[in-house]
């Protein structure tokens, strides 16, 4: 028996943790936090006491020290709840793993074990206002300094810049050489020199900080660089490769949350004296719905299963997130059409989910990338 469907106890007790959590802790609190934008920082912090952050970090450096089918299982069950909270835990996974992937033993110890000793919020800070998706024209600069590297230049949309204490920034030693002079280094929030921007008014994700950063002669010791200079664009490329199937289990929590509300409420409205369930156009909708959440976990858990196994998974992981992220766009957009003029409702949860759902498309890679990925590496095969 090759393939195996069964979570092991140990995934099953944390699917029922993250559970749990979602459903007494951050549900109770979604619909005001969406409504305020409000950045429910206890939750967070809670969420860190029980384990449910830094889930990538190795647990010798005090991080939770899961596999990336763990955190996809963990991230599902989160997003049912609120897709904002779940980006702004998740982010610190994303700031971390260039620091797992490149950093030394040495800065393993000085950056991750003190930040993951208590509870702290990492940044990614990779997009630029020219452009998020052509990486390696980003023009912010690292001038070295004798001991030093000084940073100029402004990154936008960061996820938790306003609350991180460290940013995980890619910037340029030499804007010419386009990819080749990328390079990763983690930079403390105190630097002197660093602005962070307004918190963003966003159509969803709301319970989540968004805000620009800029950076004028901000002096940041080399020892933080990660790898070497020039480094930053394959650290950058092998983080996302590695955090865009979470993103695709963070999709398939909103899609599922949408498929039950909607489920539900078809059985509890009637029209033309049956439930509306019970009309063939609403049962197939569901049904429609029911199949594209779970090929979506499947293909999540394919693709974090393979990178488990050391296997890389540029294509499967751009699948995973690009269908699980279209999938909760439809799935979510079909709720609303199920409650009728209800869905289109704020009282009712179903339109915070299409909101949120959006984002999945666009952050990580946009699924116009993933798709340039998925088509790239499949003609490599008939090359
Ligand atoms: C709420 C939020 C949180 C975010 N958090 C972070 C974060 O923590 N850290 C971070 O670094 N970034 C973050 N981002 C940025 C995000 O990753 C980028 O917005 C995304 O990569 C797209 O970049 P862009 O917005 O500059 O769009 P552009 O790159 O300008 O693209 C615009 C449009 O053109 C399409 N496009 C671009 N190039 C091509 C091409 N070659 N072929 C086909 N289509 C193309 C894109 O798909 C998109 O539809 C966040 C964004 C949002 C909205």
């Amino acid at each position: 028996m090759a393939i195996d469907f069964e979570l092991t106890q140990e995934q099953k007790e944390l699917q029922e943790l993250a559970r749990r959590f979602a459903r007494d802790v951050m549900a109770p609190r979604a619909a005001k936090a969406d409504k305020l934008g409000e950045f429910p920082e206890d939750v967070y912090r809670k969420a860190w006491e029980l384990g449910l952050m830094n889930l990538n970090v190795p647990t010798e450096f005090g991080g939770s020290g899961l596999g990336e089918l763990d955190q996809c299982i963990i991230t599902e069950e989160l997003a049912y709840a609120c897709g904002g909270m779940t980006t702004s835990i998740s982010a610190n996974c994303l700031a971390l793993q260039p620091i797992n992937l490149a950093a030394t033993k040495e800065q393993k110890e000085r950056l991750l074990k003190p930040f993951c000793a208590s509870y702290n919020l990492a940044s990614f800070a990779l997009t630029e206002p020219s452009g998020g998706s052509d990486v390696a024209s980003m023009k912010t600069t690292l001038k070295r300094e004798g001991d030093e590297y000084v940073i100029n230049g402004e990154k936008v949309f960061i996820t938790n810049a306003p609350h991180a204490s460290i940013y995980t920034l890619f910037a340029t030693v030499d804007a010419a050489r386009r990819h080749k002079g990328v390079t990763a280094i983690v930079v403390p929030r105190n630097t002197p020199g660093i602005t962070v921007g307004k918190d963003e008014d966003k159509l969803g994700h709301r319970a989540s900080a968004t805000s620009s950063i800029t950076f004028e002669n901000a002096r940041v010791p080399v020892a933080n660089r990660l790898g070497e200079e020039g480094d930053g664009f394959k650290i950058a490329m092998n983080t996302l490769d590695s955090t865009r199937t979470p993103i695709g289990a963070l999709a398939t929590g909103i899609a599922r949350a949408a498929l039950d509300h909607a489920a539900k409420y078809s059985l509890q409205r009637s029209s033309f004296g049956k439930p509306i369930g019970e009309h063939q156009a609403i049962a197939l909708k569901l049904a429609d719905m029911a199949q594209k959440v779970t090929a979506a976990r499947l293909l999540v858990w394919y693709s974090a299963w393979l990178a488990d196994q050391g296997k890389p998974v540029p294509m499967e992981s751009s699948i995973a997130k690009c269908f699980a992220s279209d999938s909760a766009m439809e799935v979510a957009n079909e709720a609303i059409q199920v409650f009728g003029g209800y869905g289109y409702m704020r009282e009712y949860p179903v339109e915070k989910l299409l909101r949120d759902a959006k984002l999945t498309q666009i952050y990580e890679g946009s699924n116009e990338i993933q798709r340039l990925v998925i088509a790239k590496e499949l003609l490599k095969r008939f090359a």
